[in-house]
């Protein structure tokens, strides 16, 4: 199905990088077992720079010091180096698509490797040294630093949002690994593919919102298990 798609799209959610070593939010273990999720609301993050910041250090950047891409993240950015792809649209903050040499990605919720200064807007690349102390503040004009992922109560970023409604209306395969599909607006996605009849493969333990509704191939299982198994179907034809 993947060599006689013209358009494929792949959608990833926290799963995938699981296998990385980064933590999901839902299910067993998920942050939000440990976490009260206002550390990532934008009125928190305004009222309390310095422990939102230290909270999102705490959550997602020590982990992402020392997080690889994994097979999963590879086998993708190998298949769209051999067109049978065409881009990547993530939930993720993590950066672990480009690592693993995805070239289209599609942040849908921005990236941890950028920051924003919130008063007049200048976009750095994240550099560990803008951490020696909290929060971190705009060389430009003194303002508090924010990680560049959206927070709750923050639009989706430009172009990422059109982008990524283009590629599910465009797409004949829709690929979704490792997610519940419970964020909105981002859940919308699959779903938009489906009505303009993309066929849904969904890779993922357990049964997502999607399951029921609009999935047509279910793969119940890990990421990194499926993706290697799809690699070697390819290779063997
Ligand atoms: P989620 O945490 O809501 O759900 C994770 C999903 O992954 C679940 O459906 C689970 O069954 C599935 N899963 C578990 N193990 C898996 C595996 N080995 N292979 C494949 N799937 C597996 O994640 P979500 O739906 O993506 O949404 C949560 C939001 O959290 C996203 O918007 C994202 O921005 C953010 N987030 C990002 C990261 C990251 O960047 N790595 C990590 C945590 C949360």
């Amino acid at each position: 199905m993947l060599k006689n798609a013209q358009h494929a799209v792949a959608f990833t959610g926290a799963g995938i990088s699981l296998e990385s070593g980064i933590p999901t939010f839902r299910g067993e273990n998920g942050l939000w077992s440990k976490y009260d999720p206002k550390f990532l609301e934008l009125d928190y993050f305004y009222r309390n720079p310095q422990e939102a910041w230290r909270l999102n250090i705490e959550v997602f950047y020590q982990h992402l010091a020392r997080t690889k891409p994994n097979p999963a993240h590879r086998i993708l950015a190998g298949l769209e180096k051999k067109g049978l792809i065409k881009a990547v649209i993530t939930q993720n903050i993590d950066n672990l698509h480009q690592q693993a040499g995805s070239n289209n990605v599609i942040e849908f919720h921005g990236s941890s490797n950028r920051l924003f200064c919130i008063e007049c807007n200048q976009q750095v690349e994240f550099k560990w040294e803008y951490l020696d102390s909290l929060p971190p503040t705009c060389q430009n004009c003194q303002g508090i630093l924010k990680p560049g992922y959206i927070f709750f109560g923050e639009p989706i970023p430009e172009p990422a949002r059109t982008l990524a409604f283009q590629a599910a209306e465009t797409a004949d395969l829709f690929l979704v690994i490792g997610t519940t599909g419970e964020v909105q607006p981002a859940s919308f996605l699959p779903v938009i593919a489906s009505r303009n009849g993309a066929l849904i493969i969904e890779i993922n333990p357990a049964k997502s919102n999607y399951y029921l509704d609009i999935t047509d191939i279910y793969l119940p299982g890990g990421a990194t298990h499926f993706m290697t198994k799809i690699e070697a179907g390819l290779a063997g034809q």
